[in-house]
């Protein structure tokens, strides 16, 4: 048995049959061609290349009713396919180099992947679809198929050193119980479209896929961003009984509407539910959620060439103030740059994206395209009960100055005539040190707070959350992350304004007792986390969620806090969960 430990992308937990793809293997051989075959080996690329752009069609058609939004990403593929830039230098060097059709389109792909990933992201997210293309086109040349993993024969875990959204796309959802790719990062479009499926999903294990036998048994622990290959007896078991018990949490959900939830002591707790893509939205409104706590806006700009235009992006938000009615639906506004991009903002190049001109502070720098969502989103407000939340504020003025922009784009309304509610929240994100420590001041300004956990644990911690080689030092629940959660929380009572907490420490059985003890009584969450967190929130009390939250900040040890975390988890787990370390 062997564990290896990377980046949970999608949640969930699922063992099976591994179905290991190795993509960036391929190799060609430079193969050179007689001058009198040169124009048969283009005739035979151009067929090539047309039957590829009829199979990419098909497949839009084949997926568009079931995965909705996501089938734009085939117009990448398309967009390469006609893209004079790639197709005139691979038919160059065919008719000058003398290369093989095959030769030329591998020699001139991969030179095209190599700078896009050496000009890091945006661009570098295209490398994958890229390749893909390569072998697509490759497999139509050589007059084979790839392999279809919408045709597997039972169901697997597919293993891949990368994984194209477009290979992602094509799957059958029966068929694929969980992916784990060796790069990647979590707001890759495979990541997005595995959490969008509720697919398990695991990236950053560097060497994986080399080190797997095809059809050896793995588990990929999606909840802990784990992957276990050729388990023993025990662990299986144990792995068994969880899955037996998130199954039966999900078919449990539609049970529980809508969600009362209090804790065993009768405190009552909000659970609210995160939202990257719309579909769906009517669902969860049925499934009882009391709201929406994130809306992650920068996921309708992805894939398009052109960003979503307010009245696409009205229609958007109403349909999902509608489906919510009187619930708060929080929109959090575009939250661009270091992982996370469009076609608008990929100019940009820097050392330290992370560090540099993201969210907030680039949509001052795009102020028309911030200001066009804002009208988009009061326009919409009319037909439910918006907040508006912006992310990676810092300070008390950074705010102003955002919320001077949404009042001077009411100002402009107005003066058009155009309706919009007449109060609506508006909120600041806690994803830095800095805004925690500054949560008093920003109350001064902000009518609630929403604690985003994941960059918060980045920010405090210095470790890239994307980056598998330090995802062992990505400790949410390090003392020094509870420290300004409780200093957020208390600012929040003290200001009487509501303060939530939208980062994946929600949805995490793992870390709600903590979160709890710390204060949180809203959580935010993935939809698919609901289970498991409301059966944990039933079975635990204030007074011991407190004292587990008190020894956490006593601890100054993240490994003593784990420890922590792991025996109350063992205290609860006659309750059918037990917390992992
Ligand atoms: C967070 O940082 O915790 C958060 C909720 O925002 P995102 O994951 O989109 O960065
Ligand atoms: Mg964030």
């Amino acid at each position: 048995m062997k564990t290896f430990r990377g980046i949970s992308v999608s949640e969930g937990v699922a063992a099976g049959e591994a179905l290991v793809l190795l993509h960036g293997e391929v190799q060609i051989p430079e193969v050179t061609i007689p001058p009198s075959q040169r124009e048969k080996e283009v005739a035979r690329l151009e067929r090539a290349l047309a039957a590829t752009r009829k199979d990419i069609e098909k497949l839009e058609d084949e997926t568009r009713g079931r995965i909705g939004d996501l089938s734009r990403l085939l117009t990448v593929y398309q967009t390469f396919l006609d893209d004079a830039t790639i197709v005139t230098p691979i038919m160059a060097a065919i008719r000058q180099k003398h290369l093989s059709a095959q030769s030329a389109v591998h020699v001139v792909v991969r030179s095209f992947a190599d700078r896009f990933l050496k000009m890091g992201e945006p661009f570098s997210n295209y490398a994958p679809e890229l390749l893909d293309l390569e072998r697509r086109v490759q497999a139509r040349l050589l007059g084979s198929e790839l392999v279809n993993l919408n045709r597997l024969p039972k169901p697997v875990v597919v293993i891949a050193d990368e994984l194209a959204p477009m290979q992602a796309l094509a799957i059958d959802r029966e068929k694929i119980l969980a992916f784990v790719t060796e790069s990647g990062s979590t707001e890759s479009h495979t990541a997005i479209l595995a959490r969008h499926l509720g697919i398990p999903a695991v990236t950053g294990i560097r060497g994986l896929a080399k080190s797997v036998g095809q059809k050896a048994r793995v588990i990929v622990d999606g909840l802990e961003g784990s992957v276990v290959v050729e388990p023993d007896r025990d662990t299986m078991q144990r792995y068994a009984k969880l899955i037996r018990g998130l199954t039966r949490d999900r078919n449990k959900v539609a049970e529980r509407m809508p969600y009362q939830v209090a804790t065993r002591d009768g405190v009552q707790l909000e659970v609210l539910c995160n939202i990257d893509m719309t579909e769906g939205a009517h669902d969860l409104a049925d499934a009882g959620f009391a709201g929406v706590g994130l809306f992650r806006t920068e996921f309708l700009y992805i894939g398009r060439k052109e960003p979503p235009d307010e009245n696409t992006q009205l229609s958007t938000y109403s349909e999902l103030l509608r489906a919510f009615g009187a619930r708060p639906v929080v929109i959090r506004t575009m939250d661009f740059g270091a992982d996370k991009f469009d076609d608008r903002v990929s100019v940009l190049r820097e050392a330290n994206p992370v560090l540099g001109l993201r969210s907030i502070r680039l949509s001052f720098e795009l102020e028309d395209l911030f200001r066009a969502q804002v009208r988009a989103i009061l326009r919409a407000s009319v037909h439910g009960s918006v907040r508006v939340m912006f992310p990676m504020i810092t300070d008390q003025s950074e705010f102003r100055r955002a919320r001077e922009i949404v009042e001077s784009v009411k100002a402009e309304l107005t003066r058009k005539r155009v309706r919009f509610a007449p109060s609506i929240p508006i909120g600041a994100m806690i994803e830095l040190p800095a805004a925690a420590l500054e949560a008093e001041h920003l109350l001064k300004e902000a009518d609630f707070l929403s604690i985003g956990s994941n960059d918060l644990t980045q920010y405090t911690l210095g470790v890239d959350r994307t980056n598998g080689r330090v995802a062992h030092l990505y400790r949410p629940h390090h003392p020094a992350v509870c420290h300004l959660i409780a200093i957020t929380v208390e600012a929040g009572l003290r200001a009487k304004k509501p303060v939530s907490l939208c980062g994946e420490m929600a949805g995490n059985p793992r870390y709600v007792p903590l979160l709890i003890g710390l204060g949180v009584r809203t959580f935010s969450m993935a939809p698919a986390r609901v289970g498991p967190v409301i059966d944990l929130m039933r079975q635990v009390s204030i007074p011991e969620c407190e004292s587990l939250a008190r020894s956490a900040l006593e601890s100054g040890d993240a490994d003593e806090t784990a420890r922590l975390i792991e025996a109350f988890g063992a205290r609860t787990e006659k309750h059918g969960r037990k917390a992992q370390p």
